[in-house]
């Protein structure tokens, strides 16, 4: 199958991985960047082939104009803001571009569908956040959306929105994704600030880790498995929502141990330092997916642990150049 791939938010973790999947499986991949976007340089360091598209999903006609250009037959929409900790300094401007800009795009998919005759298929990148504090524990599809962040009430706005079109007649799925990690990670997440930190502790050129909320528990997998989710809930036949997760939650403290550990440091407490600015206003206790339906229908796992994932992620940043933040 060669399908022609429409990608927003290419640049990031996920948007790289998926480039690489779709044009290793013989796609023509184009993707919706912004005007000075930082990320381009080692996205066509990557996926040379791609095609770049300048647009925003502030801006409906921009989005139009790349949905003509491209000709897709998939659309990922992985754009957006991804820190739910910024969501809370940003609230409207990430409910404008998580929740309307994933409408904008929605309508244009649409629009592109209506007028060609050529179906289209949308996939949106959801997140565990529409779930909040959730009452039950694994969250599946039929778990109540009750977002207690700004981050995750756009989500939830833009999940709802994707079930009206796959009403209206487009092939919309919605992923519901459960925090994914890897090297090519930022540092604003807990994961990558803990392993970076954890190599830099044991180079000698850092002395202390400042983290927030330590009990916090988080259902941590490989990001590259939940592109190939995504991929594979777009070619299935019947356009659905998924819970992707490994369904093994940790602690944000059993990360720190663990990653400190595989670093060769064995007092990891004696490095780490807690400020209580860097706890959100409202965090979820716990959150854990069940990924049944996504095992069943859509035959995908996740194929690296717990272990293997805080592994390779120190292994990474130990090999790390200083100075390059990614890889
Ligand atoms: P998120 O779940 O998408 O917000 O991913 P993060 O990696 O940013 O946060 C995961 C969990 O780690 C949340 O419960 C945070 O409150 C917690 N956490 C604890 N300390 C930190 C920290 O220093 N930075 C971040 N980003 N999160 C932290």
């Amino acid at each position: 199958m060669s399908a022609t791939c429409l990608v927003t938010g290419i640049t990031g973790q996920d948007g790289g991985y998926l480039a690489e999947q779709l044009l290793a499986g013989g796609g023509s991949v184009h993707g919706l960047v912004h005007e000075g976007d930082p990320g381009v340089t080692d996205l066509l360091a990557r996926c040379p082939s791609v095609v770049l598209h300048i647009g925003d999903l502030l801006d409906g006609a921009s989005l139009a104009a790349v949905v003509a250009a491209a000709g897709p037959d998939e659309v990922y929409n992985l754009a957006g803001i991804s820190s739910v900790a910024f969501s809370w300094e940003q609230p409207v401007l990430t409910a404008d571009v998580n929740a309307l800009g994933a409408g904008r795009l929605l309508e244009q998919v649409w629009q592109q569908q209506e007028r060609t005759g050529r179906p289209v298929r949308f996939v949106q990148a959801s997140s565990a956040e529409i779930f909040g504090d959730a009452e039950v524990a694994p969250q599946d599809e039929s778990t109540p959306l009750r977002p207690t962040s700004p981050y995750g009430a756009a989500k939830a706005y833009a999940h709802h929105l994707v079930g009206v079109y796959r009403g209206r007649g487009l092939h919309a799925v919605s992923a519901i994704l459960y925090n994914h990690e890897s090297p090519r990670r930022p540092a604003t997440f807990v994961t990558r600030k803990i392993t970076q930190g954890a190599a830099l502790i044991a180079q000698g050129r850092a002395s202390e880790l400042v983290l927030g909320n330590l009990d916090a528990r988080r259902d941590w997998g490989w990001a590259p498995d939940y592109v190939d989710a995504l991929v594979r809930a777009a070619r299935h036949q019947d356009a659905s929502d998924y819970v992707i997760a490994t369904g093994q939650a940790h602690s944000v403290r059993d990360f720190a141990v663990a990653a400190f550990a595989r670093a060769g440091i064995a007092d990891w407490e004696r490095h780490v330092r807690v400020d209580p600015t860097l706890v959100r206003p409202v965090d979820a206790a716990v959150q854990v997916g069940d990924a049944s339906r996504a095992r069943t229908r859509l035959g995908w796992e996740p194929t690296v642990d717990f272990a293997e994932l805080v592994g390779r992620m120190v292994d990474a940043d130990l090999t790390t150049e200083p100075g390059r933040a990614t890889r």
